[in-house]
């Protein structure tokens, strides 16, 4: 069976070796020697200066929220998966919808101002797919109104814009390092800074809201990643490189053998070194998508909607039409993209959608 992707296993005694460590230790967690060596590799790998290792992407959002949001309106995508709006009404804020850049599929900066009102505290945008958001454009619009910016950067390991890290943009950015993920360990994630004051306050927040042995900062959660989670991480991010060029190989024959008069790829943001992380394809129609998507099936390659349904339709949020996004929901399918896939698995997957394609007209 062809999936949509397949987690990176590193060779076993590379986990192992880093696994020994943990027992020489005798140390789980709490900060522990591979956390703090992951967090600096990471710091070294990706030119960022600070960075908080947690235990999975969705809790660093939640900590941004509970820091910036004040249970106020966040301005924020509909296109992204659901943990950006959960993580939004989980923090008792509300999300306010502005509809995506057809082709970019990030929020659309132009729609920003329109939808702030005197309760907008922070702007939470998706760089999805690993495309930057129009970053310029929004800071200066916080700036002009006060606001504070929290990038989602979930699928953004080891993008680049403008020639720096894609997590040096707003005020906080964050990253899941879910076994889905470009780079992984397991479960986890992380949050970025700039700031070292907003750095302590968000390090609080993931430890019980500690600021000393017996003192507390404010209210606070468990985020932290444990020494088994940062195991696989320091296992991993050694090959990331392999990884990365490997994705691009993928990517480059889908680029080179589909046919894009029957269907359309991702536009990437300008001034992007992009990290090849989803193949997002969109299709004329639902309904050709969901012909495809059984043929594929069929042939046992499974895709997968990502990212369906637009989150302005979520059973708990007030709905409000979001045309682009709702149109893409409903006609994006991401296609196989891993380490490891074949040539001939390659082959056949743009041979089942040539064939499947074969009668729609051009969009
Ligand atoms: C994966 C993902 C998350 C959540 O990350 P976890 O590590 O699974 O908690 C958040 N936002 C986006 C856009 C994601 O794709």
């Amino acid at each position: 069976m062809i999936t949509v992707t397949k987690t990176f296993f590193p060779p076993i005694v590379e986990y192992q070796k880093q696994l020994q460590r943990i027992w020489d230790n005798q140390w789980l967690t709490n900060r522990g020697s591979l956390v703090l060596e992951l967090e600096n590799n990471l710091k070294n790998h990706l030119g960022v200066s600070n960075i908080i290792a947690m235990t999975n992407g969705t809790l660093p959002i939640q900590i941004a929220l509970k820091l910036f949001g004040n249970g106020g309106e966040i301005i924020t995508t509909p296109f992204s998966y659901v943990a950006t709006t959960a993580a939004i009404v989980w923090e008792n804020c509300t999300p306010v919808f502005v509809d995506i850049h057809p082709d970019y599929l990030t929020i659309d900066e132009a729609k920003i101002e329109a939808a702030i009102t005197p309760k907008t505290t922070a702007i939470l945008a998706t760089h999805v797919y690993g495309n930057p958001c129009n970053v310029e454009v929004i800071e200066k619009i916080a700036a002009e109104h006060n606001l504070k910016v929290i990038y989602d950067a979930a699928h953004c390991f080891g993008v680049t814009y403008d020639n720096q890290s894609i997590f040096n943009y707003g005020d906080v950015s964050t990253c899941s390092f879910h076994a889905t993920k470009l780079f992984h360990t397991g479960e986890g994630g992380a949050i970025f800074c700039k700031s070292q004051q907003l750095y302590d306050k968000l390090f609080y927040h993931h430890n019980f809201g500690h600021n000393g042995p017996l003192a507390f900062f404010g209210v606070g959660i468990n985020a932290k990643m444990s020494e088994l989670q940062a195991a696989m991480g320091l296992a991993v991010l050694p090959h990331i490189d392999f990884i990365i060029a490997e994705r691009k190989k993928v990517v480059d024959f889908y680029n080179a053998h589909l046919d894009f008069t029957k269907l359309r790829k991702l536009t990437i943001r300008e001034k992007t070194q992009w990290n090849y992380s989803y193949y997002p394809v969109i299709f004329e129609s639902e309904e050709k998508l969901l012909e495809i998507q059984q043929k594929l099936n069929d042939s046992n390659i499974i895709p997968r909607r990502y990212f369906n349904p637009a989150l302005n339709t979520l059973p708990y949020v007030n709905y409000k039409a979001m045309p682009i996004a709702e149109s893409i929901a409903k006609r994006v399918m991401c296609l196989p993209l891993y380490v490891g896939l074949s040539e001939n698995e390659l082959e056949l997957i743009v041979t089942v959608i040539a064939n499947a394609v074969k009668q729609s007209s051009p969009r």
